[in-house]
């Protein structure tokens, strides 16, 4: 619950806390040893995340780089090369996970806010020359984290697709955020699901549980994938608390991130008015990114002032602030940020 003197706290869609609900469901969640596969409350999660996309399995993971890296390592070998856009969050912020795990490099594509394009995959595949990397591995990352939350068009990933058939490449999804990209995008999770090889997502994120990701795919990988799971320490044992909130945030929490995104342009249109503001990146989920004018203040003079009125932000870049909207942040909160924000403009 807000309450007045709590923090508006706009940092990340990562700091949500589960609900009595939600709280209720893992208490009264049936568990047993995961490593013996004996978790009802996670193969139930499993099961469910595989028919929602259309796959034959999932994996529970704890957390999204651990299903990305989980990804790559089964799809891929050593000397193997991945394409992803320059501004991906498994190259961005994964500690150079695909290198350390799976020792293969990176061919980094200059997307348009962290979107590519079925050209640009075709201009990365290498040549087949000994000593080339060989290229094995599309990831798409939809949302993109650090493109403001912009999403995919199925048409995109259509196209995606089809290069990776013909090149023999596997396509796989973070989707950390996916839910919000079907939701703003409204195509459905068989539609993407059925054009990607594997995907991630991440429950801990707008879908407010406090712990877990599941990684999706067929039999043969998601097999592959439990071993190497192991191997990476993440086998966990009566981890079926974790999976009911999960559940929960599946059965409550997804049709709501509309509420997310409308309280992202709310901000955006308030900031669109206010003359120190230099760019806004229009939110297409629930991230919104914008820019200070250097003449007129600061990145730390315009934190310190919200941080001051109770809400935090974030700096990202030099001159970009950004504020993520989740399931904890109100429409009365948002109302606050967009007249906090406002009199910051009085003030100049
Ligand atoms: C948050 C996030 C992840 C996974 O992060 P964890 O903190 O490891 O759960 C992966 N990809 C994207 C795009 C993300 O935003």
């Amino acid at each position: 619950m807000e309450t007045v003197k709590s923090f508006i706290d706009l940092r990340s869609d990562t700091v949500t806390h589960p609900n009595e609900g939600m709280k209720q469901a893992m208490f009264a969640a049936k568990v047993g040893d995961d490593v013996f596969g004996e978790d009802p409350s996670i193969n139930e999660l499993e099961a469910r995340c595989a028919a929602i996309f259309g796959h034959e399995a999932a994996l529970f993971c704890a957390s999204g780089t651990m299903a990305n890296q989980i990804a790559i390592k089964t799809h891929t070998q050593p000397m193997d090369e991945i394409i992803l856009d320059k501004t991906a969050h498994i190259y961005y912020y994964e500690t150079a996970g695909y290198a350390f795990h799976s020792g293969v490099s990176v061919k980094l594509v200059d997307g348009n806010r962290g979107i590519i394009t079925a050209a640009q995959v075709v201009e990365n595949i290498q040549p087949d020359f000994d000593w080339l990397p060989k290229t094995s591995l599309v990831c798409l990352e939809n949302t993109a984290n650090k493109g403001g939350g912009s999403c995919y068009e199925l048409s995109s990933i259509i196209e995606i697709k089809s290069v990776c058939d013909k090149h023999g490449l596997k396509l796989h999804m973070d989707g950390a955020r996916l839910f919000n990209a079907i939701v703003a995008k409204q195509y459905t999770t068989l539609e993407v699901g059925s054009l990607l090889d594997s995907i991630s997502l991440c429950f801990s994120k707008g879908l407010g549980a406090p712990v877990g990701s599941v990684l999706i795919g067929n039999r043969a990988f998601i097999r592959k994938a439990r071993r190497v799971r192991k191997a990476f320490g993440g086998g966990m044992r009566q981890a079926g608390f974790l999976a009911a909130a999960c559940m929960y945030a599946l059965d409550n929490n997804i049709q709501r991130l509309a509420q997310d995104h409308t309280h992202a342009q709310q901000i955006a249109d308030t900031l669109s008015k206010l003359t120190w503001v230099e760019a806004i990146l229009p939110p297409e989920t629930n991230i919104l990114i914008f820019e200070i004018k250097e003449s007129e203040t600061s990145v730390d003079e315009v934190l310190l002032f919200l941080k001051n009125n109770n809400i935090l932000a974030t700096q990202f870049g030099k001159h970009q602030i950004r504020m993520v909207t989740h399931l904890d942040v109100s429409g009365y909160s948002i109302d606050k940020v967009c007249s906090v924000l406002t009199s910051f403009q009085q003030l100049m």
